[in-house]
């Protein structure tokens, strides 16, 4: 810590990217797959389904091929709404590697939901899978489907539809085709946020805000001398840490990924027997249910070395129960955010007794800030204030809006991310309270803002408010408190219901209390602060 600049900087100093500013995300990941051509860089616990290293860079130029052939061109946006396949990292990387940008989508949005961010966005393709092209359809834009199976012929009538095998197929084995060149310095992706207030923005991360994110999660492997990893990927690729700290960070580092489709446990015990699984990042519901089940014999465990737990905090009683059920295990917490392509800080090995709890240390090439939520002065060791960040791997900005931009990031380049938490006197984090409105259901975001303004569009509800009321399995969830028109007769289960319709089932209602008045600001501001604290000083 340094106190006349009232900065934290990482004990592990910083990253090295590549000065070369035409070096796209692509390069970079397969700078040294001709090294080790033999190993799996992708496998898939459905389809059996992988590639080695030595295949990768053809099966995306392959796929990129294809996906230029219908159009797609440097600087157009494509819609990725899709589970995790082994295709998804490959149209991901093909996508990019034309100069386009990736925009993801979580599968259980609602048609609604989907077709904003379609919107916003300015995606012009999408790809997807057959189960959801019942909801792709109503965007009316090319599609490309990934395989094996195929749509009904009363499904596929009239769209405008193409499946990747057939694509493939038309592009052969060889194509005689050179991706454009994308510079460091261009969006690779738009990833949605909704930040520290209103809606979901579109989080603009260039290929190097991936290099460095990518560099700065994978540099304890490297100062452990971790041999090759083989890392477990059932966290949605659609999310920042699925796609970045998992699949690209550890790719580019020659580590293998397994791509799982969603997560279930005895899949997931299976997967590490059969792939001899030895790193797998989680989110802190699957690491509960791994304590709370105990010791598991029925499988063969022995390769697992590392758990990463992250997108949401983990309790430190439930870490040290995990790590007496499996004492060869490392359960290791990182946090961050999307804004920050996926990782600020990770806990590391160190000698002695472990610090349970805290969030660990600044990754290389990251630096703190922590400020007075009032003044904006810098605070030392110990100071609790909101978490401010800056590197190599912070977004450009929100796309299309000034606005929310200014308001995060500062002219110094400080993301201000609207959590309060402190770094102790050895220079660990901890992320203790949020500050912004953001409810995270199992690690998911949900915007209340979002969940407010469709409240408010009802025609009996003058007034709304949605706040997180802590939940033991999913973290948080959201709860409203609404205002109801005079003689209006609606019950909370008609609330829960005209909300249910309209959006993802992790953004449900899950309590609605009908109060006499929001409570605002003299300016109008809500002042949820007030509301979350009654609801905790119930608890
Ligand atoms: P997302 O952009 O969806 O990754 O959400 C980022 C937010 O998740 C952060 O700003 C935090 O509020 C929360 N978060 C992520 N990791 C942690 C953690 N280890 N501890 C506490 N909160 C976390």
């Amino acid at each position: 810590y340094c106190a006349t600049r009232g900065v934290y900087s990482s004990p592990r100093g910083t990253v090295k990217i590549p000065a070369d500013p035409s070096l796209s995300m692509v390069r970079f990941l397969l700078r040294n797959a001709s090294s080790y051509p033999n190993r799996v860089a992708l496998a898939d616990t459905n389809s059996g389904r992988s590639f080695t290293f030595g295949e990768l860079e053809a099966a995306i130029n392959r796929v990129a091929a294809g996906i230029s052939r219908l159009g797609v061109a440097k600087g157009d946006v494509v819609l990725i709404f899709s589970p995790n396949c082994i295709d998804f990292p490959l149209c991901f990387f093909a996508v990019i590697s034309l100069g386009a940008i990736v925009t993801t989508v979580n599968p259980l949005y609602t048609v609604s939901e989907l077709s904003k961010q379609t919107a916003d966005s300015g995606a012009r393709l999408v790809i997807t899978v057959p189960q959801l092209f019942p909801k792709v359809r109503e965007l009316r834009l090319p599609t490309v489907i990934l395989g094996p199976s195929k749509l009904s012929v009363a499904e596929a009538a009239g769209a405008s539809i193409v499946y990747l095998p057939d694509l493939l197929q038309s592009v052969g084995d060889s194509p005689a085709f050179v991706p454009p060149a994308a510079a460091q310095t261009d969006v690779a992706a738009l990833f949605y946020s909704s930040g520290t207030t209103g809606a979901n923005k579109g989080v603009e991360l260039t290929h190097r805000n991936f290099i460095a994110a990518s560099l700065m999660v994978t540099a304890e492997q490297d100062l452990r001398g971790d041999p090759p990893h083989v890392c477990l990927c059932f966290l949605p690729m659609f999310h920042i840490f699925g796609l970045s700290l998992v699949t690209y960070a550890q790719l580019q580092r020659g580590n293998s990924v397994v791509s799982m489709g969603s997560f279930d446990m005895e899949m997931m015990m299976q997967a590490v027997e059969r792939f001899r699984v030895t790193l797998i990042p989680l989110v802190p519901p699957v690491v509960i249910a791994l304590a709370k089940q105990g010791k598991v014999t029925s499988y063969d465990l022995s390769s697992l070395r590392q758990v990463i737990c992250g997108a949401a905090p983990l309790g430190k009683d439930i870490m040290e129960e995990a790590s007496k059920i499996y004492p060869d295990v490392e359960i290791f917490q990182g946090y961050g955010l999307t804004e920050s392509c996926g990782i600020i800080s990770l806990e590391v090995r160190v000698e002695g007794v472990r610090q349970y709890g805290s969030a660990g240390f600044l990754v290389p090439g990251v630096e703190a800030k922590v400020i007075n939520v009032d003044t904006g002065v810098p605070l030392p060791p110990n100071g609790v204030g909101e978490l401010c960040f800056r590197g190599d791997n912070i977004m450009r900005g929100y796309f299309n809006n000034l606005e929310a931009t200014a308001w995060t990031l500062d002219k110094e380049g400080w993301l201000h991310t609207g959590d309060l938490g402190y770094f102790d006197d050895e220079g660990k984090l901890y992320v203790v309270d949020r500050i912004k409105e953001l409810i995270k259901y199992k690690g998911f975001q949900v915007a209340p803002a979002e969940l407010e303004g469709l409240l408010l569009s009802h025609p009996e509800i003058l007034d709304a408010v949605v706040v997180p009321l802590p939940d033991e399995e999913a973290g948080e969830v959201p709860i409203a408190y609404v205002v109801r028109a005079t003689q209006s007769s609606l019950t909370e289960a008609d609330v829960q219901k005209f909300i249910a319709v309209q959006v993802a089932p992790f953004k449900r209602l899950r309590k609605v209390s009908f109060i006499d008045s929001v409570p605002k600001s003299a300016s109008g501001k809500i002042l949820r602060r007030v509301l979350i604290d009654r609801i905790r000083s119930r608890q």
